[in-house]
Order: C-alpha cells, then sequence, then structure tokens
C-alpha cells in the first residue's frame, strides 16, 4: 500500500536523472518531477484543505503532470475534466465536484515544498464517465484502487524500470493516465503526445510499449515498420474491429477496463488475440449475470459521486453495464446493455451487426443503433462511411436472421466518435429520430 506521491518520491531517489517524462518536446527527470511537485504542493496546501477538488481542465503537458501531483501531494482530490468541454458542460463539472478551484493554466502553483499527506484510501481523483450513455457521472478513485488497478497489468504485461513508454491518449482519462502511473512505480520513461500526428510514430521507433485507441491503431496502419522495436502494443477503451486488427502488422494486446474499475482483463503477453479481451488480471474477479459482466476487487471504486445510481449488485459486485460471453476461457465483449437493442421481442446486438457490416470491403466504419418504432418497439438501423455505393442489406443478409438486418442505412461521411475514439450514439441518432422517442 501507498500513494502516487510516495511512489514518485521513490522513484525520484531511486534513479533521480532518469528522464520520467517528455510530453511534446518538454522534458523532466523523475527527481526534478518530484520536486517540482513538491512546490505545487506547498502551494495547494497554503490554499486548500485536504480533500478538497481541483479541477484540472487542459491538454496533456508537464504542467499538468506537476499540478496533478501536488495536488494529491497536498491530499487534495483531482478532478480530471476534457479541456475540449464547453463553459456549460465545465460549469456542470465543478458544480457536481464542489471544487474549491479550477485550474486551466498550470505554471502558477509554486510553493514551499511540502512532504506527501494522506494514505492509500484516500480519495485522490474523481474522474467523470465519458457519458457516451448518459450524463457523465464522478467515479472517486482512491490512491489503492488506482495503485492495484494499473500494477496488476504491470505484472502480467512484465512492466520493468527499462520500458520506455510512448502515447497520444489524453491524461483527463484513465488509460492515459494509467501510463503515468505505471511510469511513476517502475521509475521506467515515457513519451507522451498532447495530440497524434508522425511524432508518435517517430516516437515508437524508439519505444518499448504502445498505448492506443483502435482509432489510433487506424491511424498507424501506413506505418507498419514503426511497430518492429515494440515489445509491447495495447489497445483498449474501444473495440478493434477484425478488419483493423487484420491490416496492423501485429495483433495488438487487448485489454478492457471501465473508469469505475480500472484495468480488469487483459490478453495475456504471450498470446494475444484481436477477437476477446482475455482474462482477468490478478486479483480480479469476474462473473456474468444474464450476460452481463461484472467485477468484484480492490480496484473497483465504492461508489458514484453524489446522487448517481448505485452500480452494485446486492452481493456486491459491481455490474458494468457491458454485455460478454467466455469463449475457451476467454472473455468476449459483446456491446453495452444500453445498446442492446430489442426488435419485435428479439435482442440484436449492434457490435455483431457492425461486424458484420464491416465485412463488405466498401465500409471504411459502420455503427448501429436502435431508433423508435411504433411497430417493433425498436428498428434496427445502420450508419456507415463508404468507399463507394453498396447494397449492405443484401451482404448482411447472408450472415445475419433477418430481425437483425438493418430496416434502413445511413450514409455518414464518418461516425461521431468521442475523444477516446467510442462511437457517439446520442449523436449518431439525428434529432428527429430522437424527437420520436
Ligand atoms: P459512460 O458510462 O458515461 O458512457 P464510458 O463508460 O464510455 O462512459 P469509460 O469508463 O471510459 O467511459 O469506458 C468504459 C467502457 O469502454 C467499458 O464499459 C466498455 O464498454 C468499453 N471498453 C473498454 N475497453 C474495451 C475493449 N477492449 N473492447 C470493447 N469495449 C471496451
Amino acid at each position: 500500500a501507498s500513494t502516487i506521491p510516495l511512489l514518485a518520491q521513490a522513484s525520484a531517489e531511486r534513479s533521480p536523472d532518469k528522464v520520467a517524462l517528455v510530453i511534446d518536446s518538454e522534458a523532466i527527470t523523475h527527481g526534478e518531477l518530484d520536486a517540482s511537485a513538491a512546490c505545487a504542493a506547498g502551494w495547494f496546501a497554503a490554499r486548500f484543505e485536504p480533500g478538497s477538488r481541483v479541477v484540472l481542465a487542459g491538454p496533456s503537458s508537464l504542467g499538468f503532470v506537476r499540478c496533478y501531483l501536488g495536488a494529491l501531494r497536498a491530499g487534495m482530490v483531482v478532478v480530471l475534466a476534457n479541456p475540449s468541454y464547453t463553459p456549460a458542460e465545465l460549469d456542470h463539472l465543478v458544480a457536481d465536484s464542489g471544487a474549491s478551484l479550477t485550474l486551466t493554466d498550470f505554471d502558477e502553483p509554486v510553493g514551499e515544498p511540502l512532504a506527501p499527506v494522506g494514505g492509500p484510501d484516500n480519495v485522490a481523483v474523481l474522474a467523470y464517465t465519458s457519458g457516451t450513455t448518459g450524463k457523465p457521472k464522478g467515479v472517486p478513485l482512491t490512491h489503492r484502487n488506482l495503485l492495484t488497478s494499473i500494477r496488476s497489468a504491470m505484472a502480467a504485461w512484465q512492466w520493468s524500470e527499462d520500458d520506455v513508454l510512448t502515447h497520444a491518449l489524453p491524461l483527463f482519462h484513465q488509460h492515459g493516465l494509467s501510463g503515468v502511473h505505471a511510469t511513476l512505480i517502475a521509475g521506467s520513461s515515457a513519451r507522451i503526445f498532447s495530440k497524434f500526428s508522425d511524432s508518435l510514430v517517430e516516437s515508437m521507433r524508439t519505444a518499448s510499449v504502445l498505448f492506443a485507441v483502435p482509432t489510433i491503431y487506424s491511424r498507424l496502419v501506413s506505418s507498419p515498420d514503426a511497430f518492429e522495436g515494440l515489445r509491447l502494443c495495447v489497445c483498449g477503451s474501444a473495440p478493434l474491429s477484425t478488419a483493423l486488427a487484420a491490416q496492423l502488422p501485429r495483433v495488438p494486446l487487448v485489454r478492457y477496463g471501465t473508469t469505475e474499475s480500472g484495468l480488469d482483463v487483459s490478453n495475456p503477453l504471450s498470446a494475444p488475440r484481436a477477437d476477446t479481451v482475455g482474462i482477468p488480471l490478478p486479483g480480479v474477479h469476474v462473473r456474468l449475470a444474464d450476460e452481463e459482466i461484472q467485477l468484484r476487487g480492490p480496484q473497483v471504486f465504492a461508489g458514484y459521486w453524489g446522487d448517481a445510481e448505485d452500480p452494485f449488485t446486492p452481493d456486491g459486485w459491481l455490474r458494468t453495464g457491458d454485455l460478454g460471453v467466455i469463449e475457451d476461457g476467454h472473455l468476449v465483449i459483446r456491446g453495452r446493455s444500453k445498446e442492446l437493442i430489442i426488435t419485435g421481442g428479439m435482442n440484436v446486438y449492434p457490435r455483431e451487426v457492425e461486424l458484420a457490416l464491416e465485412t463488405h470491403p466498401a465500409v471504411v466504419e459502420a455503427a448501429v443503433a436502435g431508433i423508435p418504432d411504433s411497430r417493433w418497439g425498436e428498428q434496427v438501423t445502420a450508419w456507415a462511411a463508404l468507399r463507394e455505393p453498396a447494397d449492405l442489406r443484401s451482404h448482411v443478409r447472408a450472415v445475419l436472421a433477418p430481425y437483425k438486418i438493418p430496416k434502413q442505412v445511413f450514409e455518414v461521411r464518418s461516425l461521431p466518435r468521442n475523444h477516446m475514439g467510442k462511437i457517439d450514439r446520442k449523436r449518431l441518432v439525428s434529432p428527429v429520430q430522437r424527437a420520436t422517442e
């Protein structure tokens, strides 16, 4: 048991002169990072009580990480905010979290150095879910939650202090932030980019580990040689299509997790497969109840912030809202229960229909959702980006039962996606379609 600032301090003591982070083109050693976090902590502690919330809203930068570690070191709770939020969205976050401070500029906090305050069961982060299936919910995560989760993954992935991680994922989301935690725990190095560009491709050539989401992998298809030196390519946060996996020079190591539970399931390092998310990480318990994936373990949070619904079963398992099946001992995600389409009393998994549509060579990407229908309850509807005109309904008839065939296929230029590359189904269904709900 420890805390994130204590682990950063330990790495600084072990390897003070080793580069900890390079963010865009700015570099900092473990020693410098810990010292500057200590000064930021002094600034926070002079103004705010431990436990008070500070919203950090900005793109990835060294200043962001310094303030993140500084606030944690002062015992504060960091509220992670997407910098592209509108003022109204940010207002909701500030009001909901009861934050004492919102920082969008990370240069200011400098104070007298402060020793780390607090223990492993203090809340470190208040993360907000991306809200793809409803309103964003506040997820309080303790140091213990965050550290157990990434440590299990590090053990399974044989992370060492010699690893060099690279990614272009936002640090306000757990996927990107967990890479910073791994770096601080192992005393390794990470090169992080505030947005995707060719710099990530260049960085991959001398890194050992890549973290990415499927949309980033789709941009890396044209640079197969950049993968050559990597020992581990992790993929998560959204479904990886089999078509995309086949275009990559190697199968990425797919893993599954949620904001509420961190990293839970991963493919084994030795034999990763693209069609499953793998097996539970050490210490994680997974069960299926009516096809819903439910989780237990020290990485799982204790409950939502505020008055959001209770996500636990009466016997204490986290209801993820994801549907899955076990095939050959491996977990396969079939979609989210909120996205399940019920048409004429039959269940249709959008993912299954999307996969069938994506086998047509003209399809760049496809999404499926239910729209309200007075006769069937819901109507299976597809949206597809196409290279050329195609009759998709005839194409999927060969592989899908009639009730799963989309009644309508809308052609779109591209699918609306959020910052992690997840399809934003709220934006998919047009206002006219939603008005009929
Ligand atoms: P909200 O609940 O508000 O819609 P969110 O659940 O999208 O937000 P996250 O916690 O970032 O926010 O996402 C977790 C979800 O991402 C999981 O519940 C699962 O549906 C999906 N997911 C994560 N990893 C994978 C994966 N490897 N394959 C398929 N889906 C994944």
